[in-house]
Order: C-alpha cells, then sequence, then structure tokens
C-alpha cells in the first residue's frame, strides 16, 4: 500500500476512535441537542459565520466518515439555522462529505478492488458510463440505503468525481429538507424514527424512480422519432415474421432458429448458399490445409521411418479435390436442407426498401418484396483489397478468387501476417511455391502473444516461408522482366519479383448496395449494433462479420442466436449478447488456439495474472507422434484455479482448446480438470498435466509439513 494511501487509512482510524474515546456520540445526541439548543442560538446570534463554518466542518467530517451522528446534526441545522439556510449549509457540507468519502474509496480501495474483480468491473463501469447518475440520484433518494454505501460502492466506480457531486447533492436534498424542516420544530420531536413517514418515503423512493422513468420513456420516444420518417406506412399486416438477409453462418443459423420456433422466415442468398466459409473460407482452407500437411510429412517421412516417401504435387488435382469438399459439405447449407427445415429460401439480391419492406431482386431480373416484422442482416464480409498504386495492372488474388487457381504458382507473394495470410502462405510454401510473406507490423499475428508470434514465424520458415516483417507495401509495378512489389523498410525500398500476388490484409464488412444508407442505419466498418444486436432501427439486427467485432464461423453463429432470439421475442424478452468466452484457432502448423486472455491483454487491462505452462515435448502421445513441440499456457488469477486464459501452440491446438472453453464458459478451474480422467496416451492429456503443474505450483505446503511428520510418527 503506498503512503498517501496509509495516511489516508490512519487519519480515518484516528478520527473513528476519537469520536467513540471522546464519547461524542452522547455530546451529540437528540436529549443533548434539545437541553444544549439555546445555548447554540446565543452563540450563533453572537457570530453567525463561525458557527456556520464550524457546524458545516464537523459536518463534513461527520458525514464522510458516516459517523452515526449525522441525523441529529441535520436537526440541529433546521433548529440554529432555520429552513433555508440550515438546508443551504447541509447540502453543501453534506455532498462535499459524501465526495471525500468517494474519493477516498477510490484512493484506498479501487486499485485492490480492481486488480481482483476487474474484467467484471468492466461491465459495471460500462453502465456506470451509460446510466450512473440515474442509479446514483435514485440510490441517493432511497432512505434505507445508508449513504455511506453508496459513497464507498461509487468510490470503486470509474464516475468522474465532479458528477458523483452534483448528483449527489440533487439526490439527498429532498432528505435533507424534510430533515431541517424537522429541525426547526425540534421541541415537537421526541425520536429521530418518526421524522420520516411512510408517506414521505413513498414519495423519495418515486422520486428516485422518475429518472429512470423518464429514461424509459425518452428511450420510447427516440424509437419513435427513428420510424418517423416512415410514418403511415408499417404495413398492418405481415407477411413474414423474419427476413434474413445472406446465408452464410450468421444467416443460415437465424433463419434454422427462428423456423425451429415456428416463425415464418425467409433467407435471401444472392450468391453462393454457405457465404464465406464453405466457399471461400474455412472448408477450402482447411482442406488445403490438410493436403500440404500431408506432402510435408511425406518429405519429412524418413522422421518416421520411412526412407523414401516422393511428394509428387498434381496442382490441379489438389484444387479439385478442395472444390469436391466444398460439394461434399454443401449439402448441409443447402436450399434443399434448409427449405426441408421449414425455411423460405430465396435466391436474389436483398434491398431493405424501408424498416418492414425487402426487395429481392432474383436472376431472372424479377423482383418481390416481402413485408416483415423484422430483419436479421447477415451480409458478411469481403476482403479488403489495399489501394496499392499498380495493384489492378499486375493483377491480384483474394480469398475469394483463389480457388480457381489450377496452376501451383512459382513465385507467390502474401501480402499479409495475419490468421488468413499466414495459413495461405504456410500451405503455398508446402505445395511447392516460392513464397515471400509481407507483414507491415513488426510481428505476424500480432492479436497473439509475443512468443506465439516468434514460434509461428520460426515454423513458417522452416516450411521456406520468406517472411518480411515491418515491410510496408508501396506500389505494383509491370516491366518487361514481369511482376514486381515494392516495399518499404527502415527507410529503404526494395523489389520483390512474383508470379502471383495474394492480397490478405482483412477483410471489411459488407455495407453497401442493400440500403443501408438510405435507410441511414448507423455504420462504421461494421453495421452499428447495441448489445442485443439490434440497429439504429429495433426492428433490424445485425449478426456475423457484418456486425463484428469478431470474424469467425462460430461467433457468426452464436451472434445469431441472439439475432433471431431478440428479432422475435424483443418485445416480451431480450438478450444480451454473450462474449464472455470467445475461442479461436489459427490453422498454421503448429496451430495457435486461443480462449479469453493471453498475456499481452492481460498486462494492458491491467489485470493480476499468473502462468501455468506445460511443454508438449513432455506428452506420450506428442512424442509417439514426432509431434512434440508447442505448449499450453494457462493464465488464472494469482493463487486462484479459475481460468482467465489458455493459449495452446501445437498440433490439433483448436481440438484441445476445447475443454479449457467448457470449463471457462462453465467456471470450472483448474482442479476440476486435474479431477478428470483423460484417455492415455492422448494429446488431450496435455490440458490434465498443465493443471497438474498448477497443482504443484500450489501445494499446501504446511499441511505437507504435518503429513510428513504423521508418517515419521506412523514409522516411529
Ligand atoms: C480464407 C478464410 C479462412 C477462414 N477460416 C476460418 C476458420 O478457420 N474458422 C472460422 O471460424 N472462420 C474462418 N474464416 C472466417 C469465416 O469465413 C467468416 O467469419 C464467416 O464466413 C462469417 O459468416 P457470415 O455469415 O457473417 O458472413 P458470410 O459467410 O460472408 O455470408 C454472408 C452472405 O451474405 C450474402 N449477401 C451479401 N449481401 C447480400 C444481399 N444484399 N442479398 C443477399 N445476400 C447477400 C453473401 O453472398 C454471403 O453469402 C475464414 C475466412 C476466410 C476468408
Amino acid at each position: 500500500m503506498s503512503k498517501t494511501k496509509w495516511l489516508i487509512v490512519a487519519l480515518v482510524a484516528v478520527l473513528v476512535f476519537a469520536f467513540f474515546a471522546l464519547d461524542l456520540g452522547h455530546l451529540l445526541s437528540l436529549a443533548q441537542l434539545k437541553s444544549q439548543q439555546a445555548g447554540f442560538a446565543v452563540l450563533y446570534a453572537e457570530s453567525p459565520a463561525l458557527v456556520i463554518g464550524a457546524y458545516a466542518l464537523l459536518y463534513v467530517v461527520v458525514f464522510a466518515l458516516a459517523l452515526p451522528v449525522g441525523a441529529v446534526m441535520t436537526l440541529a441545522g433546521g433548529a440554529l439555522f432555520g429552513l433555508v439556510t440550515g438546508t443551504l449549509v447541509v447540502s453543501f457540507a453534506s455532498s462535499l462529505g459524501a465526495l471525500l468519502a468517494f474519493l477516498a474509496s477510490r484512493h484506498v480501495l479501487a486499485d485492490t478492488v480492481r486488480a481482483r474483480f476487474g474484467q467484471r468491473l468492466a461491465e459495471v463501469d460500462k453502465g456506470i458510463e451509460r446510466d450512473g447518475p440515474f442509479y446514483l440520484f435514485t440510490l441517493r433518494l432511497i432512505p434505507a440505503i445508508p449513504p455511506a454505501v453508496i459513497n464507498l460502492l461509487f468510490g470503486l466506480t470509474r464516475m468522474r468525481g465532479w458528477t458523483f457531486y452534483w448528483v449527489s447533492q440533487l439526490g439527498m436534498l429532498a432528505g435533507t429538507v424534510a430533515y431541517i424542516n424537522a429541525g426547526t420544530q425540534l421541541a415537537k420531536i421526541d425520536s429521530l424514527m418518526g421524522i420520516l413517514s411512510p408517506g414521505v418515503i413513498g414519495s423519495l423512493v418515486l422520486l428516485g424512480l422518475f429518472p429512470l422513468i423518464a429514461r424509459m420513456a425518452v428511450d420510447g420516444v427516440k424509437r419513435r422519432r427513428v420510424y418517423a420518417r416512415w410514418a403511415g406506412i408499417k404495413p398492418r399486416h405481415f407477411e413474414r415474421n423474419l427476413v434474413v438477409i445472406g446465408a452464410g453462418a450468421a444467416g443460415l443459423v437465424s433463419a434454422y432458429i427462428a423456423a425451429a420456433v415456428k416463425a415464418k422466415v425467409t433467407l435471401v442468398e444472392a450468391h453462393k448458399m454457405g457465404g464465406d466459409c464453405l466457399n471461400y473460407g474455412c472448408v477450402p482452407s482447411k482442406a488445403l490445409i490438410k493436403t500440404a500437411t500431408l506432402a510435408r510429412q511425406m518429405r519429412h517421412s524418413h522422421d518416421y521411418g520411412i526412407a523414401r516417401a516422393e511428394a509428387t504435387i498434381n496442382f490441379a488435382q489438389v484444387m479439385e479435390r478442395v472444390a469436391g469438399i466444398v460439394r461434399a459439405v454443401e449439402p448441409h447449407d443447402s436450399v434443399e436442407r434448409y427449405t426441408a427445415l421449414g425455411v423460405d429460401v430465396v435466391q436474389g439480391h436483398a434491398r431493405l426498401i424501408d424498416p418492414w419492406r425487402v426487395e429481392i431482386t432474383k436472376a431472372d431480373g424479377t423482383t418481390q418484396t416481402l413485408t416483415t416484422r423484422s430483419i436479421v442482416i447477415a451480409t458478411g464480409a469481403a476482403p479488403f483489397v489495399p489501394p496499392l498504386p499498380g495493384l489492378d495492372e499486375v493483377g491480384y488474388l483474394t480469398s475469394d478468387t483463389l480457388w480457381s487457381l489450377r496452376e501451383l504458382p512459382q513465385r507467390l507473394v502474401v501480402l499479409g501476417g495475419g490468421p488468413i495470410g499466414c495459413e495461405l502462405a504456410q500451405c503455398f510454401a508446402r505445395l511447392g511455391s516460392a513464397v515471400t510473406q509481407i507483414e507491415m507490423l513488426p510481428r505476424i499475428m500480432t492479436r497473439e502473444d509475443e512468443e506465439v508470434s516468434a514460434y509461428a514465424r520460426q515454423a513458417l520458415e522452416a516450411d521456406g516461408v520468406t517472411l518480411l516483417t515491418g515491410h510496408r507495401a508501396l506500389r505494383c509495378e509491370r516491366t518487361a522482366a514481369g511482376r514486381f512489389i515494392v516495399v518499404e523498410s527502415a527507410g529503404a525500398e526494395s523489389r520483390i519479383g512474383f508470379d502471383t500476388l495474394l492480397c490478405a490484409v482483412g477483410r471489411s464488412a459488407r455495407l453497401q448496395g442493400f440500403g443501408l444508407e438510405e435507410l441511414g442505419i448507423a455504420v462504421n466498418r461494421t453495421v452499428q449494433t447495441d448489445e442485443y444486436l439490434q440497429t439504429t432501427y429495433p426492428n433490424i439486427l445485425a449478426a456475423g462479420d457484418v456486425a463484428g467485432p469478431f470474424q469467425f464461423t462460430h461467433t457468426a453463429a452464436h451472434q445469431a442466436w441472439y439475432a433471431a432470439v431478440n428479432a422475435l421475442f424483443g418485445s416480451l424478452k431480450k438478450f444480451k449478447a454473450d462474449y464472455s468466452v470467445i475461442p479461436w484457432a489459427t490453422f498454421i502448423d503448429p496451430e495457435v488456439a486461443r480462449v479469453g486472455l493471453n498475456e499481452q491483454e492481460a498486462r494492458e487491462k491491467g489485470i493480476p495474472y499468473e502462468v501455468t505452462r506445460y511443454g508438449l515435448d513432455d506428452l506420450d502421445r506428442a512424442i509417439a507422434d514426432s509431434a512434440a513441440r508447442g505448449w499450453v499456457k494457462v493464465l488464472t488469477p494469482p493463487g486462484k484455479d479459475r481460468i482467465l486464459g489458455v493459449t495452446i501452440v501445437g498440433v490439433h491446438a483448436a481440438d484441445l482448446l476445447a475443454e479449457f472453453v467448457l470449463a471457462m464458459k462453465h467456471g470450472l478451474g483448474l482442479n476440476k480438470i486435474l479431477g478428470t480422467i483423460h484417455t492415455y496416451p492422448t494429446l488431450a492429456e496435455a490440458n490434465k498435466y498443465v493443471a497438474g503443474e498448477w497443482k504443484r505450483a500450489h501445494q499446501p505446503t504446511r499441511l505437507l509439513e504435518w503429513v510428513s511428520r504423521y508418517h515419521a510418527w506412523r514409522r516411529a
């Protein structure tokens, strides 16, 4: 604890001790006040400023320390100074006292509390930022809640001192007036209990609730205003309960849920059912990775005792296999399947006409307009193409166009060091391309810890990728000698020749061409939604890549549940999208999988943590598979087995992660994982062993000493 903290604690302790030691409680009792009232009045008449000053100072101290004489002091204020002056003095003094207590709580306790409950307090902070003054006002008006508790609690939040001060002053005013008024008739008061009658208390509570009720009314008005420009055109009846735009992961799941709960739902897809994941993303990329991994294993067959295994790549066949796999998965997302599930699937381009009408333009040019109570926007994201001079002249591929390639690029440049760029760079290197990967930042996969980036770099370089981090692409050039990309690093330019350029620098939400602008739906890189995934119009929701903040198939599907349920049942009950446990993986070899915090994020957020690590080089199954590389790293709060986050680097890391995702989701700690039987010999045992490492580091040493003595005694 810092010196200032000790000073505050010591000062509070001395003052409280002095109060009880000097029996000030007795001196400031109602009876004493009544008996001394005449004397005080004389003193006040002689030197009013001095009396007011001394009284205010004492009041500030009493209020700040929450000494049990506040009520009597307030009555005294009324008795001595009358209603107006008394109210003024007490109102300012009590607010100042409250502010002092609030600041003391912030200074002494907030850091410790935040260190322990930082993540949970983040939610409270958001609420305080939004509704804090309303809550504080309400609490201040409810006499049953001791002001000291409020001061202490709000000191732990991120509310600004000034806001706390003025809201407190306003909130306490009604109670203050009631007490001061009672004080003006001190002679009639026999006890403190009767000052606030049930009627007065009820009125105060109502007054407290007023701002919240007012807020709800304002929200209602705002909502009406959003729809005001569409006055008179809202359909009287709706043909659909829900129209979903886009049949990727988010759209498919939204439509499926709507059909499952018997809503009338139409799913509109402009291109291919299954969206990016099936056609251009997860499925083809993982199919390609499989072939690349096999090619690598064959090249390293001697590691497995196979003297020679030739990997002759027929790239056209490799890509045909990829296309075949996409076709094999297609039925899962097909029109037939969703129709059988009860979804009305329409193939065409959807456009919002107004908040309740969607116009669909089909391939043959015909249009259909549907009226609907709610809409889910699930239009996904598209590869971002950087505005590089000369890019169009040299030509480029993206994840959308890559899959039609049938000739292996001899020299491939991959622009971008994120997960997609890394997966594809390694794949093509393993298949035989000379790959140069360019990343502007100092390292690849920057969301992960530095050691992960470094390990991934090693892995990619081991497969022959030339990795240029800290290199910024400036322009592309086409000359007689071929195609080049010009990059800059540390002030120096260099040219890299290539046959094929793959842009993998990120993906941007599809926001244009379907009516968002016309309706005035707020966007900022993604469609802006609230926690319920509602857009500017509460009956229009968004899910998946178009809504962000994540760009994964599983998060798109996760959001889809909330979007569909809130769209269909939001007027009865709404659910906030829960992002508390989000896993993801990058499918390079070795895989990198993560859930929750890594060290980098824990440091940024100021969350104290302990690291427990288990190296896969120790794991029997990994050794048997010649895959003994990587690690499992778990972050826990110091001394506790609660899991804050896990990063796994190794073969099948993404599969191994599932146990930790489950544990985090359901609040199971490392002790529970340790107490679970894991099949031998499996890679999953790594999860149990990392829990074992944690346990070993947290042995009850004292207890074990006693146990050792017990055994010694038994031997004797
Ligand atoms: C190479 C690559 C690899 C990836 N690997 C993984 C991975 O391993 N794991 C993972 O979780 N994620 C991965 N992703 C990301 C994943 O593909 C996306 O997060 C996921 O597809 C998002 O789903 P979505 O439903 O939001 O959007 P999408 O899948 O993009 O679907 C949106 C659909 O909306 C349609 N559409 C758009 N506008 C309209 C309109 N006006 N009318 C009608 N239809 C419209 C589009 O045609 C599209 O089909 C990968 C992505 C890529 C590119």
